[in-house]
């Protein structure tokens, strides 16, 4: 049985680490506690001994290209009852992945009155559907169980997920439960057909490197991918899937987490995600009220507001307009960078844009690499021009 070991020399049947299995799966019979089926090493009873009586043998790893594993996952993340759009995205790439490695693609929802036939229509095969009001607001410990009992179940070869806060917070635990590989913050998924092995690209070295990261040994082999990184299919209302409805089996499982509140960000009037328009500024705007501007010209435009990095960490503008590397990852219609020089880590968040409109007062600034339109001059004198220009228009 896989599972922790309790050293029953050291155990004094105190009871403490029975609360703290979030499975129920310890109880006390004498003076010792037991161990009953199903423990999957989390490693919270551990937490809770003061004795040093509990204690988690390494997790085996699975063999070099394992042939039980089969099938593409994807963890398709919802909020309150709407898929978010980086579920599309992601099935969008899975599709590719699945096809390469001619086997089914699955999505994963756990939630609420979901519309999970719009999966069907943007690619899943398959969706491993939980629907429970418990799911409305990410309970990521329990999501954390769920998804690594329906991996040890069903041993997908690839699960993705989004990097979002919920992704970046529970992915990386389900891996390691299941002593596997994880990818974070990929840009690039491919397949190397030969090995059936999943090449995940990443920056690193701040950016520097672009590294292609392989999971030779583990199953599944996981990774996580910034909404907007891959562009979402056309729906085919048409196509046909199967839905397999899971049980949320309450009593095995509870949350060692309960949501107090949430506290929407309101300081972006246009999400900048869902942005098909993002008026940018960077350290060029030389200080804070100058956003003023650049506010007038994404007012006109219906256009969201964005940062690079600099004015960020001056407090000029909160973190969540942040456009790169370490903020976020846009793709709109039409970007308009205004005073920002074009440093790799920003251009990794937004150069997927359709339409990218430079203004810059150095000819030479990176930015115009990648710009379709470039300005070369004094910001403080072209932006006025466009806003008066565009009201013109209107
Ligand atoms: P600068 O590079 O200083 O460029 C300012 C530009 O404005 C210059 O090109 C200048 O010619 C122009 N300018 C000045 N005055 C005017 C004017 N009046 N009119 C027109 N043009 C003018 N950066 C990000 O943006 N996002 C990230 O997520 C991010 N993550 C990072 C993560 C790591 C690990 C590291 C190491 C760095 C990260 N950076 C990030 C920082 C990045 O390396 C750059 O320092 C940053 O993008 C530069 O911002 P900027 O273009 O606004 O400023």
């Amino acid at each position: 049985m896989i599972g922790i070991q309790i050293d029953l020399n050291k155990c004094n049947g105190c009871g403490k680490c029975v609360p703290a299995c979030p499975f129920g799966l310890l109880e006390t019979l004498g003076d010792k506690v037991q161990l009953k089926e199903g423990c999957t090493l989390c490693g919270s009873c551990q937490e809770a001994c003061a004795d040093e009586a509990i204690l988690t043998p390494p997790v085996p790893k699975t063999d070099l290209v394992s042939d039980s594993h089969r099938g593409v996952w994807v963890f398709a993340e919802q909020w309150q009852g709407r898929l978010k759009s980086v579920a599309y995205e992601l099935l969008s790439k899975g599709r590719d992945l699945a096809k390469n490695l001619q086997t089914e693609l699955c999505a994963v929802c756990f939630g609420h009155n979901i519309d999970e036939t719009s999966l069907i229509a943007h690619g899943a095969d398959k969706i491993y559907l939980m629907d429970s009001p418990d799911f409305a607001s990410n309970p990521e410990d329990l999501y954390t169980h769920l998804l690594v009992d329906l991996i040890r179940q069903y041993k997908p070869e690839i699960v993705i997920a989004g990097a979002t806060a919920l992704g970046r917070s529970f992915i990386p635990r389900v891996a390691a439960v299941l002593g596997t590989g994880l990818t974070a913050d990929c840009t690039g998924l491919e397949i190397d057909l030969q090995n059936r092995l999943l090449l995940q690209t990443r920056p690193t070295f701040g950016g520097n490197v672009m590294a292609t990261i392989i999971c030779r040994t583990g199953r599944p082999q996981m990774a996580t991918v910034r909404p907007r990184v891959f562009k979402s299919s056309v729906p085919d209302k048409g196509r046909q899937g199967q839905i397999i409805r899971l049980d949320f089996n309450k009593e095995r499982i509870t949350s060692r987490t309960r949501l107090i509140s949430f506290a929407e960000d309101i300081t972006e009037t246009v999400k900048l995600s869902d942005a098909d328009i993002i008026v940018s500024g960077g350290r060029g705007l030389g200080k804070p009220k100058n956003f003023k501007l650049l506010e007038e010209l994404a007012g006109v435009l219906g256009a969201a507001l964005g940062s690079s990095r600099p004015p960020v960490d001056e407090g000029w503008i909160p973190y969540s307009h942040q456009v790169g590397q370490s903020g976020k990852t846009v793709c709109p219609k039409l970007y308009i960078a205004c005073g920002i020089s074009g440093a790799f880590q920003h251009l990794v968040g937004m150069q997927t844009s359709e339409i990218i409109v430079a203004i810059n007062d150095d000819p030479k600034a990176p930015i115009f690499e990648v710009a379709t339109y470039g300005i070369v001059g004094d910001l403080f004198k072209v932006v006025p021009i466009l806003i008066e220009k565009l009201k013109d228009n209107k």
